[in-house]
């Protein structure tokens, strides 16, 4: 939680309480079609391009499932270890609203496609699995525009229909720190198993915030409240924080929490009442009488588990095991798919496989950070990659001179030859010992004192001497035969 420690210094009882939070996060599924029809899903086509009858829900058409969205949420499922559940049936959510032409919307009540499940996720160091409740596939509505005519509001019903995966938390998270974790890990898998695009701004992921507080060591929840309309990953922290806030407020002046739907207003990072529970509609559910039920056989699940890619996971315990890499470059790597792939495509070319992921976590994450880019749009060829790292794995020049010096030129220059520019901005590691001794003993001869004190014992100055002789040949000084040769020299 964010407090303003300012403000709240004078309010003690603020470590009284506990925040308890579930989320519902819909991603809009990767299927070219709607899950009831053949309409296309493509986002930002013309309003109302990608509608049939279907879509607009005349009277006397029939919805067809769509097998690819049955896939794609037991891909899902298994992912986050949920139990799949075999019978399946669709059930009619009844409600009005202008974008929902058909006045209900198909969901699966009583039967989630899958049930419990954890995301695991990680906060300040400590890792923790969130016990989902469930996953369960429904079609979206349409879209009403408030902005774009003066004196009417508009309706864009392309989105009517297409495919939802809802993924319902249990109560289950206990800070906002713990839902930004959560929501990132979602996003991460839907796009490594190409789910979802996990584009929130786009609105094809989008995420409700349910928030409680009680007293520490109180095991019964408190009375939530739901925010929506939460576009981002940051605004969704932003949202519980100020809800738990404001709930311990309510809670310090002895006031009640209304059971309300909350809406985040992203300009002040606030909330606002949508409508309280006694507004709440009963949706009277039943099951949609124009969708056979469906199951889910043993063979799909097979096939599906084998078409899966390596999930994050796996890799990551495979990167250490083949490779040896350190925890946090096997996290690095497996990360997203773009750096693994990067990472697979320079070790084809060389045989420091580690040195490579040391480059990756190294001197390419500090130039991508630094400049916000993604590994996507990194101009160097991995082959390049790999010649960079074999000219330091060979001792031609330093790794701080090639990372320094050399990087950034490829970066500016990526046809170029490593090797080249090493030779060009002369920075090929002086090996040759007359070079090197001729700098030691200039060293040497402008520190008379500190020689004798190293011969008297302190013999910890040799670093001292090796700096400065880096300093004279510019960084191109063998360290390795530098520290060697002034041992030798002072010990004789
Ligand atoms: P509703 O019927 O109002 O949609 P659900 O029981 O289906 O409520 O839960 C919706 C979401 O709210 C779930 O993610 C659940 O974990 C979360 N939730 C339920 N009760 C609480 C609570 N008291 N505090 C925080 N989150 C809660
Ligand atoms: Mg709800």
């Amino acid at each position: 939680m964010e407090f303003s420690f300012l403000t709240f210094a004078a309010m003690p009882d603020f470590e009284k309480y506990e925040a308890v939070i579930g989320l519902e996060v819909h991603t809009q599924l990767l299927t070219k079609s709607k899950l009831f029809c053949g309409d296309s899903t493509q986002f930002g086509n013309p309003p109302n391009t990608n509608i049939s009858a279907i879509s607009l829900a005349h009277p006397g058409t029939l919805p067809v499932m769509n097998e690819k969205a049955i896939e794609l949420a037991v891909k899902l499922g298994l992912a986050f270890n949920c139990d799949i559940v075999r019978d399946n049936y669709f059930a009619r959510k009844n409600y009005f609203y202008p974008d929902l032409p058909k006045g209900y919307q198909v969901t699966q009540h009583t039967t989630p496609i899958c049930k419990n499940g954890t995301i695991p996720i990680k906060v300040n160091g400590k890792e923790r699995k969130v016990q989902l409740n469930r996953i369960h596939l429904e079609e979206d509505a349409g879209k009403s525009i408030h902005d774009a005519d003066e004196n009417y509001t508009c309706i864009d019903l392309n989105r009517a229909g297409v495919p939802l995966l809802e993924i319902v938390s249990e109560p289950d998270l206990f800070s906002s720190e713990e839902a930004f974790a959560y929501v990132t890990e979602i996003r991460k898998m839907v796009r490594h198993l190409e789910v979802c695009d996990g584009n929130m701004e786009e609105g094809s992921m989008r995420c409700d915030a349910n928030v409680s507080v009680r007293l520490k060591g109180e095991k019964k929840l408190g009375t939530k409240v739901e925010v929506k309309n939460l576009n981002s990953i940051r605004n969704v922290k932003k949202a519980i924080d100020y809800e738990i806030e404001r709930l311990i407020g309510l809670l310090e002046k002895g006031e009640e929490v209304l059971q309300q739907t909350r809406s985040f207003d992203a300009n002040n990072g606030t909330t606002f009442s949508m409508r309280s529970k006694e507004e709440a509609n009963d949706y009277r559910y039943f099951p949609e009488p124009d969708l056979a039920p469906f199951s889910i056989t043993e063979e799909q699940i097979e096939t599906i588990l084998l078409s899966m890619p390596e999930l994050p996971e796996q890799l990551e315990a495979r990167l250490k095991l083949e490779f040896s890499l350190s925890d946090e470059a096997a996290k690095v790597i497996a990360d997203d798919r773009e750096t693994t792939s990067f990472f697979e495509s320079v070790i084809q070319n060389t045989e420091h496989h580690k040195a490579v992921a040391n480059w990756i976590i190294g001197p390419l994450r500090s130039y991508l950070n630094e400049n916000n880019l993604d590994i996507v749009r990194f101009t160097v060829k991995p082959k390049t990659m790999a010649r960079l790292v074999n000219i330091v794995e060979e001792g031609q020049v330093s790794f701080g001179i090639a990372a320094s010096r050399i990087f950034p030129e490829l970066i500016q220059a990526p046809n170029k030859d490593p090797l080249d520019i090493a030779n060009e901005l002369n920075l090929i590691q002086e090996k040759n010992n007359d070079a090197l001794h001729l700098w030691i003993d200039e060293v040497f001869a402008s520190m008379p004192d500190k020689v004798q004190e190293y011969k008297k014992g302190k013999k910890n100055l040799t670093g001292l001497f090796a700096g400065e002789v880096k300093k004279k040949s510019r960084g191109k000084a063998d360290m390795q035969a530098v520290i060697k040769i002034i041992n030798q020299k002072l010990n004789q």
